[in-house]
């Protein structure tokens, strides 16, 4: 973890116009699903669809489920947005991209030179795009890597969240420091409440096992914990969450509470009170485990 690096360049201001969703658009969105599309080994790809929001795949780590789904919705992908550049997100692109050639292709700008195909619509942190009729929400979500964003689809009440926000765990830091992780999850916590989230991977159970050996006494987190397993066990998916439910008992959105410091300094064995200080120990404890 280079927690060193110099601050890097904003992304560019490709997409600067503001952009506001028509009222019966928003309305009808509120109804669009959200199809869960297992990829590799513990990756999610995801088809909206439905509600009037055009088709959208998000971080297609593979083309064949995902092709597999819209064949089985009986639709073909609109747009497919990116969070980032790492290969179990974006590994199915190119051929989604040949097999529909009119899709458009969504991530930051400032990733444009390690992205295995063209930006249709260049975005940059902080920016909103048109998704259709709808109004699309670029967060800058860096800190695993250092241009990854999150997309909300305020109308369609969704966040697809990549690899910083997880079930009950975030990212591991691999360009970003401590300090850009934390201001990122912070961003996405203040999103809506009832929020579903989307992450990129199936960490959950494993996230939840750490979880409670930080936060023992949390009976939430322990019926959560159970709920999980369950799913698990009966093959499905964890996701989605929701902001609320991470807020709740998410510990690395909770490094600002006394007793996950209390917890956090017991298990590095010196006091550590400030939240990036905490978040940053806690983001440590869980590489080792
Ligand atoms: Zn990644």
């Amino acid at each position: 973890m280079n927690v060193h690096a110099p601050p890097w360049p904003a992304c560019s201001n490709v997409v600067q116009q503001r952009w506001y969703s028509s009222a019966a658009a928003a309305a009808a969105a509120s109804s669009a699903q959200v199809s869960v599309v297992p990829c590799l080994k513990d990756n999610y790809a995801y088809v909206m669809h439905g509600g009037g929001v055009p088709v959208t795949v998000v971080d297609p780590g593979e083309a064949v489920p995902v092709e597999r789904e819209l064949a089985r919705l009986g639709v073909a992908p609109e747009y497919v947005l990116l969070t980032h550049h790492h290969d179990d997100h974006v590994g199915g692109v190119t051929r989604i991209k040949e097999a529909h050639p009119n899709v458009k292709v969504v991530y930051c700008e400032a990733d444009r030179d390690r992205m295995p195909v063209s930006a249709d619509v260049a975005v940059s942190p902080s920016s909103t795009f048109a998704l259709g009729d709808l109004q699309a929400e670029v967060i800058d979500t860096g800190g695993h890597t250092r241009h990854h964003v999150a997309f909300h689809i305020a109308d369609a009440g969704v966040v697809f969240t990549g690899d910083a926000l997880f079930v009950l765990g975030c990212g591991r830091l691999f360009e970003g420091t401590a300090e850009q992780m934390h201001e990122s999850l912070a961003r996405l916590a203040a999103l809506p409440p009832k929020t579903r989230v989307y992450a990129g991977h199936e960490y959950s159970v494993a996230n939840a096992d750490f979880a409670r050996a930080i936060d023992p006494k949390n009976a939430g987190l322990r019926a959560r914990a159970n709920q999980l397993r369950v799913l698990r066990s009966a093959g499905m998916p964890t996701l989605p969450t929701t902001i609320e439910s991470e807020r709740e008992l998410n510990i690395f959105l909770r490094a600002s509470e006394k007793e996950i410091a209390d917890s956090v300094s017991k298990s590095v064995g010196e006091e550590v009170s400030d939240p990036v200080n905490v978040f940053a120990a806690l983001r440590r404890l869980k590489d080792n485990a």
